[in-house]
């Protein structure tokens, strides 16, 4: 059934209405600016609703820019998860170190945020619904491009033309796949799978981090408050991504126990929860990294275009300003052609800096060899306690966001 939330009044300007797949970050985001620019939104996702997952996500650098400009910055500061510490275990579960989190994400204390990725997802949805078009519980099953918009026609059954189409549909983009073809010539596969589920925080953990490693696997609990569930995450090292596992979650519950038979710690306990778990999230770590981010009349954005992968901890940053830098340079610029190369100019550089940043992450959380994790836990004995930064990455903020004239 397609759900209309809200539906705009008014006819739109000519050459102004938009189709913006997924209401996930940057679907929202781009609907909103898109929306304060003048041009009429409309915004389908294939979900019931806002997704609520609660796992953890950073907004950093300049996309703190993005929420402050967007009025967030209060809400989303209360929501601040706050992680006091984040310990190392070794693979029999003893203790190597504990340090400041931010010390590994490149996170500033004070300034930065991290908050549960549903909430961020509910504080844009609620910025813009009373203003654009919500089609929930549908999606875009085709895109016929002519020299006078977009045809798409729906899952749903609609069949509706739009002057331009906007993937933010994800890592899994189904947008990048009708416009530019498979997910295998983007995708780069960064050598890791992880399975993510919550189970019941019987281990004590209030608003911090443990982490489990043996050579090429870890295992992590993640409290983000002092609630009575907490965040689970196995990663491990595979040299070709397991495509058998992808739409079978029985498979991947397979693959994950083989994978960690025999660990220690607290690893057998999170085997069966993850059994049980009805929110198992199982996927590759790979980043998306495209030529081009549109062609004619459709373009991408988010995850869909430039996903940087959770070792960057960057993904929520680029999908909050790739939203404002598209719908800011489509605004600016004489029509989408110009408009599409403007955000792709002016984003670029910032896209792929953040992307580069992926070695470090993988160094310090999930080393493959024995030898790798002994030079990383003696680092980490030898400094007792690793020191917040005093700066952030510089990547995080190396685009400085531009003015667009807002018309009202
Ligand atoms: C376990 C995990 C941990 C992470 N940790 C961090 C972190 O610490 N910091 C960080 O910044 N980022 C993190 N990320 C990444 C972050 O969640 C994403 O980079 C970010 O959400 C990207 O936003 P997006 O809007 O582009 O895509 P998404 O958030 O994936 O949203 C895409 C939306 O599109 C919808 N959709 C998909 N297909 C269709 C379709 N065909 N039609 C209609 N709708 C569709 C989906 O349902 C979803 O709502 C993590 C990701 C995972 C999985």
């Amino acid at each position: 059934m397609t759900r209309h939330d809200t539906t705009v009044t008014g006819p739109a300007a000519p050459g102004r209405t938009v189709l913006v797949s997924g209401a996930g970050i940057a679907g929202p985001a781009l609907a909103y600016w898109l929306n304060r620019h003048g041009f009429a939104v409309t915004v389908v996702e294939k979900a019931g609703a806002v997704r609520d997952g609660g796992y953890p996500v950073d907004v950093r650098g300049t996309a703190l820019d993005v929420v402050r400009r967007m009025g967030l910055l209060p809400r989303l500061r209360d929501a601040h998860v706050d992680l006091r510490r984040l310990t190392f275990l070794d693979e029999d579960g003893s203790h190597v170190a504990s340090v400041d989190p931010h010390a590994v994400t490149g996170g500033v204390a004070g300034r930065d945020l991290e908050v549960r990725r549903g909430v961020l997802a509910d504080a844009l949805h609620e910025a813009v619904r009373d203003e654009v078009e919500f089609l929930f519980d549908d999606s875009v099953d085709t895109l016929d491009q002519h020299r006078g918009g977009v045809d798409v026609t729906f899952r749903g059954g609609g069949v509706r033309t739009f002057d331009l189409v906007v993937g933010a549909d994800g890592l899994h983009s189904r947008t990048r796949a009708l416009l530019f073809g498979p997910e295998e010539r983007f995708h780069r596969y960064l050598g890791h799978c992880f399975a993510g589920f919550t189970l019941r925080n019987t281990f004590g953990l209030v608003r911090e981090t443990a982490m489990w490693n043996a050579p090429g696997r870890a295992a992590v609990l993640y409290a983000v408050g002092d609630d009575s569930d907490v965040h689970g995450f196995l990663t491990f090292a595979r040299a070709e991504p397991p495509l058998d596992a992808f739409r079978d979650p029985t498979a991947q519950r397979d693959l994950v126990a083989e994978v960690f038979v025999g660990a220690g710690w607290e690893v057998p306990g999170m085997l069966a929860a993850l059994r049980e778990a009805d929110d198992l999230f199982f996927d590759v770590v790979s980043q998306i990294r495209m030529p081009r981010w549109s062609g004619g009349r459709v373009a991408l954005v988010g995850d869909a275009a430039y996903a940087p992968s959770f070792l960057t901890g960057q993904g929520s940053s680029l999908a909050l300003v790739g939203a404002y830098m598209l719908a800011g340079s489509l605004a600016a610029e004489r029509d989408h052609t110009a408009g599409f190369a403007a955000y792709e100019r002016d984003t670029r550089a910032f896209v792929t800096l953040n992307q580069d940043q992926v070695g470090e992450g993988d160094a310090t959380l999930f080393p493959t060899t024995a030898r790798g994790l002994e030079r990383r836990n003696a680092l980490l004995r030898g400094l007792g306690a690793l020191p917040p930064p005093a700066e952030g990455r510089p990547a995080h903020e190396a685009l400085v966001l531009p003015e667009f004239r807002i018309p009202r």
